[in-house]
């Protein structure tokens, strides 16, 4: 079995109205490309026709490959699977609904032949709503800050990684990650240039608000440990503040005498409260990182394949594999 110079690996979650145009575009590119390569569409458990598209698309040309989740396991565990089976020594990813033109595909693998195992992008103009590019922005700044990481734009998912790079992520197991910054932390010699970006051409976004919440929220707390030194200088702050109080009570109380003091229990009360809610923050935090130990630890499959399809060599029996 020959090692492809290129797989593209995309993830698929009911993309029925975008798979066509997008394989036509994709091969498009990929035939005019100086190299070998295969193409690896991962179907992220949709009930429409996606998968059935791939298998039509597949029939034309067999350097396709169709990786079938039994389920919906969402995108990172999608293009995590993706590298798993991708056999090239550089690997793009790509989203299926071509916000990522497949024309910047020669740019990216221009920089992996100049020797860099990781190529990043920045979304020139990108379109999306208002809503999304200011989300992005505010994640972007904080992960740069707390997690040291130097990259512009974290959300693009048109990028390139030596198969060394994506060997890395794979054997990280991790059952909620966040590739590109992940990637990051193992390449060598990582690039970051720009690339097109367009509106999404058929379908719904698959990322409603708490989806998007939940993504910005894991982009943190995976990459840096940083909202619990906040916490620890919050904590400092608030028990500095009850000295405080509790040394204008004493000498209050000294001063004015016990009418004072009882006066002031109402203040008591107040702070009392706002040290009850600090530490309930805490405790929400605090359980944030407990519940990803939690989940680390149980071992848990990142993702189950139902089948993986190859042109010539069709399984009688499809392998049931799991991610871990
Ligand atoms: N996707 C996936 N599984 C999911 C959600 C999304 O495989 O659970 C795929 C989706 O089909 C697309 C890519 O991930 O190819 C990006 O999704 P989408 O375009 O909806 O995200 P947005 O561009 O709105 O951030
Ligand atoms: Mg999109």
């Amino acid at each position: 079995m020959t090692q492809p110079d290129l797989s593209i690996v995309i993830p698929m979650y009911h993309e029925e109205r975008n798979v066509p145009a997008l394989m036509e575009r994709l091969l498009n590119v990929l035939r005019a490309l100086d190299a070998t390569w295969e193409v690896v569409c991962v179907n992220d458990g949709s009930k429409d026709r996606t998968a059935e598209l791939v298998r039509a698309a597949q029939r034309q040309e067999s350097r396709i490959v169709l990786v079938d989740f039994a389920r919906n396991f969402g995108q990172h565990a999608a293009v995590t699977a993706g590298f798993a089976h991708a056999r090239g020594a550089f690997i793009i990813t790509l989203d299926a609904d071509l916000q990522n033109p497949p024309e910047e595909i020669p740019n990216l693998f221009a920089q992996w032949r100049l020797g860099h195992d990781l190529v990043n992008t920045i979304r020139r103009d990108r379109q999306d709503t208002w809503f999304r590019k200011t989300a992005s922005k505010i994640t972007n700044q904080m992960v740069r800050k707390m997690s040291g990481i130097k990259l512009n734009d974290f959300g693009c998912m048109l990028r390139g990684y030596s198969a060394e790079v994506a060997r890395q992520i794979v054997r990280c197991r991790e059952s909620k990650t966040f590739i590109p910054a992940l990637a990051t932390f193992f390449a060598r010699s990582p690039v970051e240039i720009q690339v097109g970006h367009a509106d999404r051409a058929e379908g719904e976004s698959k990322y409603p608000l708490h989806k998007l919440l939940a993504l910005q929220l894991d982009l943190i707390t995976n990459f840096s440990v940083y909202p619990l030194r906040l916490l620890f200088a919050v904590g400092m702050g608030f028990a500095a503040l009850g000295v405080v109080l509790g040394l204008v009570l004493i000498i209050g109380r000294i001063i004015g005498g016990d009418s004072w003091s009882n006066n002031g229990t109402l203040t008591v009360l107040g702070f009392l409260l706002i040290f009850c809610g600090s530490q309930f923050f805490a405790f929400g935090l605090l359980g944030e990182y407990i519940g990803r130990i939690f989940q680390q630890v149980r071992l848990r499959e990142p993702w189950v394949v139902r089948a993986v399809e190859r042109v010539g060599e069709a399984d009688e029996h499809p392998v049931i594999e799991s991610g871990r």
